[in-house]
């Protein structure tokens, strides 16, 4: 599967998605935000990324990473809280494997992803079993290498896999007590439900799986 490429018209499809999907799960983010955090998550994200549709128009003749730079210091600059730099961080870095780029393979997507998600774990130092959204991202993107590289997946399978396993990672936050974050302050009380973020991450995974070719 050498030939097989990732344009522009892709990643922005993602972004346009991305931006619909915050305004449709806001009210879900901040249910279960309010559950065990401030209830803003919600918002957080939802106010993000409509800072970015604003400007995504003007932005769509950039270079893939020059896109998701904007995006991701749109999402740093307006969104406070711990997602609004831990995504920034995680769009700001997204495109820095494939700089200059208007078309990636899917190794070069794999890099992506890491780079994304290493950073997240950079700031926040949060570790899987720490009920964040690093327990959906995580887990989510070493299982796409290793479909991919190991198992012989096509791309598409190995991003399809990547969102069960990250949908199942953000179904590990349910029993777990918070070890990062607001929710780490309600010790036990944080059982029994989900954490935000990693629900947030699941659902932008399945973001990226539903528009690949
Ligand atoms: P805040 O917690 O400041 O109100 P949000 O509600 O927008 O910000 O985001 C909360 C989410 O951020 C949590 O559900 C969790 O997934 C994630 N999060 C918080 N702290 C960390 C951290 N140190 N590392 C990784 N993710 C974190
Ligand atoms: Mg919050």
């Amino acid at each position: 599967m050498s030939d097989y490429i990732l344009n522009k018209d892709y990643f922005i499809a993602v972004i346009e998605d991305l931006i619909e999907m915050a305004e449709e799960k806001k009210e879900y983010f901040i249910q279960l935000d309010s559950a065990i955090g401030d209830g803003d998550h919600g918002m957080n994200l939802s106010i993000g990324f409509r800072e970015v549709s604003k400007n995504l128009e003007e932005w769509k003749s950039e270079d893939i990473n020059t896109i998701f730079k904007n995006a991701g210091t749109a999402l740093l600059d307006k969104v406070g809280g711990a997602a609004g730099p831990l995504y920034g961080g995680f769009f700001m870095k997204f495109g820095l494997p494939v700089k200059g780029k208007d078309e990636v393979t899917f190794d070069e997507f794999i890099e992506m992803m890491e780079s994304g998600v290493a950073i997240i774990e950079k700031r926040g130092k949060a570790v899987v079993g720490d009920a964040t959204m690093v327990d959906t991202l995580r887990p989510a993107v070493d299982a796409m290498k290793k479909a991919y590289h190991d198992d012989g997946c096509s791309p598409k399978e190995a991003m399809k896999i990547a969102m069960e396993v990250g949908a199942q990672g953000s179904d590990s936050t349910v029993p777990l007590v918070a070890k990062k974050g607001r929710a780490m302050r309600l010790g036990e009380r944080a059982i029994g439900h989900r954490d935000p973020g990693s629900a947030s991450s699941a659902a932008m995974l399945e973001v990226f799986y539903k528009h690949m070719p």
